[in-house]
């Protein structure tokens, strides 16, 4: 029998909590989660996962394999969510979404994996301010997740089958779990977003810079939409900022959100004014069903983005007495809800070797 520690309460690390304890039901003899900021906090922009949009739209290319297994495991869970458990704050909606015609159709087009394909007419595309020369579109169905409900509905979901939480200090280094639960863990999962090359610096020093900030920028508004928009490059005579697109994901609970920017290694908490105000007018000019738009909150906050990807792999780090093992599964970027169960059971299978040989079925 195991005792797991999993450092991190975003989406990462309670999703990663989940899988592992219905994988390992007689081989875990304890999970307990600790961190810094939980689901509730809006204190930091820093603990990502309360501000993402979050819809799925699979960033994945052709040749990513392991980044479509996992974002496939995500789409299938949030569809059985979606239909069997509103509760969760998973809502199925259909996107609509525009590209430059040199941007190839995605794989989860061309697989036809994603539900309900269509194609917008050229009268749509022109109806919404782009050139039907330069521009297409397609449409699926897809989901919108409520960050904080189901970031709740999780830890429900965990407590549940028995885990513990707790709130801590913000650690320097992955060694302190050692101290916070007062026994060397047999297994730690390192689930700690943007701040996880920091901590553990230490041990593998070029961490530090493989894990790096994109900052976005949302707004929120009342209104309400019956689909998503998606525009991944805007036509220049908008006169966007470099690196600005539009999404506008409307919620279970009512009102969208509506972004937004890419900015690679900018740590700040700002919001520019000046981004706000293009963010309304790309909106307006793409979207002319949105009539009101009143703005109710905006907010900045930084993707996890790493050089090489996520980072799902098994480290042993020296301890004075004993060794730390870790699972990581940090560095999604802007892909951390929609990746997440995928990237969750591959943490399960890595951790297979120290928990016990067997998977079973999630
Ligand atoms: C504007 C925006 C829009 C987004 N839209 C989408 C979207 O549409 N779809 C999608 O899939 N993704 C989206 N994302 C990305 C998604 O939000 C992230 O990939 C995801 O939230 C990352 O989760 P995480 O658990 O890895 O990290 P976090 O959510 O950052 O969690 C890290 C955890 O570790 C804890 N922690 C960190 N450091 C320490 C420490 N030193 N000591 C103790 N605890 C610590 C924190 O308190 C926190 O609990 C978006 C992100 C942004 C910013």
């Amino acid at each position: 029998m195991s005792k797991v520690v999993v450092l991190g309460a975003g989406v990462s690390g309670l999703t990663s909590s989940l899988c592992l304890l219905k994988t390992f039901p007689r081989s875990i003899e304890s999970l307990t989660v600790v961190s810094s900021e939980w689901p509730g906090d809006y204190h930091a922009h820093d603990y990502t996962s309360p501000w993402a949009g979050a819809n799925w739209a699979s960033f994945a290319r052709e040749h990513e394999l392991d980044q479509i297994q996992r974002d496939k495991a995500a789409y299938v869970r949030f569809r059985q969510l979606a239909r069997s458990e509103p509760e969760s704050g998973v809502k199925s909606y259909r996107l609509k979404s525009f590209h430059l015609k040199t941007y190839p159709l995605p794989w989860y087009i061309k697989q036809g994996f994603v539900d309900n394909i269509t194609f917008p007419s050229e009268e749509e595309i022109k109806y919404r301010n782009m050139d039907p020369a330069l521009y297409y579109g397609f449409e699926f169905d897809t989901f919108t997740v409520t960050p904080n409900v189901y970031n709740n509905y999780l830890i429900a979901q965990i407590r549940k089958l028995g885990a513990q939480v707790k709130r801590i200090d913000r650690l320097s280094d992955i060694a302190g779990v050692v101290d916070i639960v007062g026994y060397v863990p047999d297994l730690v999962i390192n689930a700690t977003g943007v701040n996880a090359g920091k901590l553990i610096g230490r041990y593998e020093p070029e961490e530090i810079a493989k894990v790096y900030p994109v900052k976005g920028q949302i707004l929120q508004i009342y209104e309400d939409l019956p689909f998503q928009v998606m525009v991944e490059t805007l036509p220049a005579e908008l006169q966007g900022l470099p690196e600005q697109f539009l999404n506008i994901f409307p919620r279970a609970e009512g009102g969208c959100i509506v972004g937004g920017i890419f900015k690679k290694g900018d740590w700040s908490p700002q919001v520019n004014e000046d981004l706000s105000k293009s963010i309304l007018k790309v909106c307006k000019n793409h979207v002319p069903e949105l009539k009101s738009m009143t703005v109710y909150n905006s907010y900045a906050a930084l993707r996890p983005a790493r050089t090489g990807g996520v980072r799902l792999e098994y480290s042993e780090y020296p301890l004075a007495k004993g060794t730390l093992k870790v699972v990581h599964n940090y560095g999604i970027g802007g892909a951390g809800y929609q990746s997440s169960y995928g990237s969750a059971i591959e943490v399960c299978a890595i951790a297979s070797r120290i928990l016990g040989k067997s998977l079973a079925k999630l």
